[in-house]
């Protein structure tokens, strides 16, 4: 008999809760208790997933192992429970009815009318439980993207009332996250709204089994109680989620509120074992008592966005920890970069990243800022995008090759140093056809990443279409930047670096979506380590 225990994370009152957080934050518990758990995100949207959102629209699109594009909800999963997650953890709207057309294509359903229910709602019950029918997972926490309410999201939620009831209520548990506003004029916290989204939760034919609710201030037992009568829970049923000041204080914060006692108790799982959050904790203490401060240039083009780069900024934190550093990361806008006023914008930092990025904006910014760090010997870390751009410009300043360029930029170029593989060049669709997931890469041993890594094979994550171009390898090789990492497979550059710099890497691979709270990403570890030694040889 299957005994994998559902849970459901809905929303209610505004968006932007953080209901993956809560998500992550319980799992984080139940894992460290021992359980075995994964959590998936149904995401309300028509596009089958995020990898065509503008990041602007969606923020960061999070890429797993094998490939799949998407939400960066799933990289919270990952950085708190130090498990992969797959294409099977996020699943959108667009692809739940992708796959029932192409099924009624198939003429799977026999002559029948194609309907939302049974038919959608279906092929969302399937996808749920296609994690717990892996038995590899006690608990499948299942959040779901949106607020309650939402015309989008009835299907999903029309789903979990019949998992529920063809369950039952020891098997699955609905958790709402919500919303608790303080009025300032009224120097009150008021739970009308919350009783409204219950309301609205309960007119589909689902009573909350536990209320999560964000707050600014924190909930009396009054005001506890008063949430317990209106909303139809237990009082202890009522957990407060009060403002952090970072995300990782947020299990510890649950704990506090015994969120994972409760969900234990209703689930009918033993709770007899005590969370061990020692790594945990070990991690936090070093995060919030650093003994030194580095300053590290972020330079993108969606740097307005704080999202878009989600994983990288969580990366620093993990490696800020990791070498007992803070690292202040201070957020460049590549556009508004250039000649006259590269100096005076990455003044007083101690590193630069490069981040990755598509399209022509802001990437002669991009290159001023390649060209700054090699030549004062900042440490610099150029990812995907940040990598092209390197080469670029070792290629334009270092081999004279005056209008060298990536041929996603120009097309034209006299000297496409950076170019589009033949397997892409018939590729018109542009949803899921880049080179995606996990790639080998051999490093080669008396290199900066021979020595970072402790090894010579890795497997990293891509999202890219345009590779280096090995018709330039050599002369770029005998000018003075090396490929230090090359995938076995097809003989791919996918590392460079510049021997005679302090520290000077490019990779063609997103090493921040492999960094977690008990794995910090080496190659981001070794770069903050760099600039700090920067910082002190100043
Ligand atoms: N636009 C580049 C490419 O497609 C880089 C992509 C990225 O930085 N993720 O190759």
């Amino acid at each position: 008999m299957n005994t994998t225990k559902y849970i459901f994370v809905t929303g209610g009152v505004s968006s932007s809760l953080g209901k993956g957080i809560i998500a992550a934050s319980l799992a984080k518990l139940l894992q460290a208790r021992g359980y075995r758990v994964t959590i998936q995100k149904l995401d309300p949207y028509i596009n089958v997933d995020p990898g065509t959102l503008n990041p602007y629209e969606h923020g960061e699109c999070y890429v797993t192992d094998d490939g799949a594009e998407t939400d960066l909800d799933l990289g919270h999963y990952e950085r708190f429970l130090n498990v992969t997650t797959s294409q099977a953890n996020n699943v959108t709207t667009g692809r739940i009815y992708q796959s029932v057309i192409e099924k009624e294509r198939r003429g799977e359903f026999l002559g029948k009318t194609v309907q939302v229910i049974p038919h959608i709602t279906n092929e969302i019950k399937e996808r749920v439980q296609l994690l717990g029918d892996t038995g590899d997972y006690d608990i499948i926490i299942t959040e779901i993207g949106g607020t309650v309410g939402d015309i989008e999201s009835l299907p999903y939620i029309e789903a979990v009332r019949q998992l529920k009831w063809e369950l039952g209520d020891d098997n699955v548990l609905v958790i709402h996250l919500t919303l608790i506003p303080y009025l300032k004029a009224a120097g009150e916290l008021k739970t009308k709204p919350t009783q409204h989204s219950v309301k609205t939760l309960m007119e589909s034919g689902i009573k909350a089994d536990i209320l999560v609710c964000r707050t600014e201030h924190h909930l009396s037992d009054d005001l506890r109680r008063k949430l317990a009568l209106f909303c139809n829970v237990q009082q202890e049923d009522v957990i407060e989620s009060i403002d952090a000041s970072t995300i990782y204080d947020v299990p510890n914060l649950m704990l506090e509120e015994k969120l994972d006692t409760i969900t234990l108790k209703k689930l009918k799982l033993s709770d007899v074992t005590t969370p061990d959050l020692e790594q945990w904790n070990n991690f936090l203490e070093r995060h919030k008592n650093p003994k030194n401060e580095v300053h590290i240039g972020l330079i993108g083009k969606y740097v307005e966005l704080q999202d878009s780069y989600k994983s990288i900024l969580e990366s620093f934190i993990h490696a800020g920890a990791e070498n007992e550093v803070k690292v202040k990361v201070t957020s460049i806008h590549s556009e508004y970069i250039n000649k006259d006023n590269i100096a005076e914008k990455l003044s007083g930092l101690h590193g630069v990243l490069v981040a990755p990025g598509f399209g022509e904006r802001g990437i002669e910014g991009k290159i001023e800022a390649v060209r700054y760090a090699r030549e004062n010997n900042l440490p610099y870390l150029g990812i995907c995008l940040g990598m092209q751009m390197a080469v670029i410009e070792y290629a334009r300043n270092i081999l004279g090759l005056e209008g060298a360029n990536s041929s996603e930029m120009n097309p034209e170029t006299p000297y496409p140093v950076i170019d589009l593989m033949d397997e892409q060049k018939s590729i018109t669709n542009k949803g899921g056809t880049m080179r995606l997931g996990a790639w080998k890469c051999d490093l080669k041993e008396d290199s900066i990443v021979g020595k970072v890594y402790k090894t010579k094979t890795i497997e990293e994550r891509h999202r890219h279409r345009y590779e280096f171009n090995d018709q330039y390898r050599e002369q770029l090789e005998v000018a003075g930047l090396k490929a230090t990492g090359i995938n076995p497979d097809t003989g791919l550059v996918e590392i460079i670096e510049i021997p005679s710099h302090p520290w000077f890497v490019g990779v063609q691979y997103h090493p921040e979506y492999k960094s977690t709270v008990a794995g910090p990403h080496p190659l981001f570890v070794a770069f903050v380590a760099a600039a700090f030694k920067h910082s002190e040889n100043k």
